[in-house]
């Protein structure tokens, strides 16, 4: 990506911003540290970095009702920046994840044609339309170093082909797709891998294998580690590291002490996931995994906004961990994301769904109006008498209606009920694992027997 670093505008000195210039073959983000210093013509050339094909001349940016603004001149680019920052301290405090800038190259004539600004013109060809881009065709010049970096943690862990894989049993089937346990040869580890079908262009291929580019940076034990993703015709496998103790949702009522430890676990993923600028946006038992050496940690977040898009083209319906303010169709933020964390816990807690009304035999999807219990009545609370004062708490303020009286990331991690458990003890959870395994397979042994 683009590194442009830029500094001391509305106080994001700190923090930088992130502008994405959308063009046509994807979008690409450029992490910019010190606003203030960016010159229209240093953002022309990081332009160009990005397509390298055409001259660009200009760049437009949107404003609040959607119209396009002409960026030309240092004069309008500060006009442009300024919007911006207004626009990132209003969703801070709405508690919303700032969006990055977004900026729309206009194109001239080809560089061979014509070069207005007699700037150095990156050369290199586009990808050939009929494979994905790799990495680093995806990366513009300026970024060389970071893209190396990522392509040696790509070569680690050994680029996935469809050959190299040997499939093993089916470990579950969700909305959208089928996870098989498999064995990467060359790689010589398990895998998970998701297979989905996708009947969609090689345009939107590509623009997914670019929004996936991201989970090659999530680096953090509580996120499963992802290792690839292809096309093969019509559809995608996503390849992540396979988790022997699977999904929470399929184990039975978890007690307390060894649930504060997946809080926990959840937690620190998900404050990692959103200091990442990522939300999570299906946080639920099945996207919570662990395994026998007692990790826990979260699969699924919606980092490709064309993947979830073209998924659910396919599969209709609404997600019943989704927070009110969702349900109704308004907008999404990280107060959304805790609200799914609690009643994920609080389900995993009761051993059922905490809305007796709401019958989950399919799967997490279901038709709107049967979820709209959870925008129009009070949120369950969790029995007295059988859980500690601490996590009632934790679950009542995470399932606030109101999303503004939710816990923000910092209170989430400094709740009493997330101290308490904090204690860096995984053999809690490792035991737990392998009991209720141990404790499946007998289960399994006995009805072969019957
Ligand atoms: P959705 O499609 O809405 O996410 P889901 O989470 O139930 O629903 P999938 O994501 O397709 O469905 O996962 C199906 C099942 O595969 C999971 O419930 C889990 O048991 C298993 N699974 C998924 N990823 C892994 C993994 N990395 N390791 C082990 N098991 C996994
Ligand atoms: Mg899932």
């Amino acid at each position: 990506m683009v590194l442009l670093l830029l500094n001391n505008l509305c106080g994001m000195d700190t923090e930088g911003i992130v502008i994405r210039i959308r063009t046509s073959r994807g979008d690409m983000d450029s992490a910019v540290d010190c606003p203030s210093m960016l010159s229209f013509n240093d953002l022309l050339v990081a332009i160009r970095d990005v397509m390298p094909e055409a001259t660009i001349t200009a760049f437009e940016y949107e404003d609040e009702v959607g119209d396009r603004i002409t960026v030309r001149s240092d004069e309008e680019m500060k006009a442009m920046l300024s919007y911006y920052c207004n626009t990132v301290m209003e969703q801070r405090v709405n508690g919303l994840l700032p969006e990055p800038l977004q900026i729309f190259p206009r194109a001239g004539k080809t560089p061979g044609n014509r070069n207005i600004h007699g700037l150095k013109v990156n050369t290199r060809h586009g990808p050939d339309n009929n494979r994905a881009p790799s990495a680093a065709e995806t990366l513009p010049n300026n970024s060389l170093k970071k893209s190396s970096a990522e392509l040696k943690k790509i070569l680690t862990n050994g680029q996935i082909n469809e050959q190299d894989i040997q499939y093993q049993e089916q470990l579950g089937h969700g909305n959208g797709g089928t996870v098989y346990k498999a064995y990467h040869v060359l790689g010589k580890r398990v895998l998970a891998v998701k297979v989905i079908p996708l009947d969609i262009t090689v345009e939107l291929q590509k623009q997914i294998m670019s929004e996936l580019e991201i989970l090659y940076k999530c680096d953090s034990p509580y996120i499963i580690t992802f290792y690839s993703a292809f096309f093969v015709e019509n559809r995608i496998s996503i390849c992540t590291e396979f988790m022997d103790g699977g999904s929470l949702d399929v184990y039975r009522r978890v007690p307390e002490h060894v649930l504060g430890r997946i809080a926990v676990a959840v937690v620190k993923g998900l404050t990692y996931l959103w200091s990442l600028k990522i939300l999570h946006r299906d946080v639920k038992p099945s996207n919570m995994l662990v395994n026998t050496r007692g990790q826990v940690k979260l699969c699924d977040f919606g980092v490709s906004t064309q993947l979830v898009n073209s998924i659910a083209k396919t599969y209709v319906g609404t997600n019943a961990y989704m927070a009110p303010e969702r349900i109704s169709g308004e907008q999404y933020g990280i107060h959304s994301d805790v609200w799914s964390v609690g009643i994920s816990l609080m389900e995993l807690a009761l051993g059922t769904f905490p809305y007796p009304q709401i019958q989950k035999n399919q799967g997490s999807l279901m038709p709107l109006q049967l979820l709209q219990c959870i925008v129009d009545e009070d949120p369950p609370v969790l029995p007295m008498g059988q859980f500690s004062e601490k996590f009632i708490h934790f679950i009542t303020q995470c399932m606030k209606k109101l999303p503004k009286e939710r816990p923000a990331p910092n209170n989430l991690m400094d709740h009493p009920f997330i101290q308490v458990f904090d204690d860096g003890n995984m053999e809690v959870v490792s035991m737990w694992v392998c009991c209720c395994l141990e404790e499946r397979r007998a289960q399994q042994a006995q009805t072969h027997m019957s």
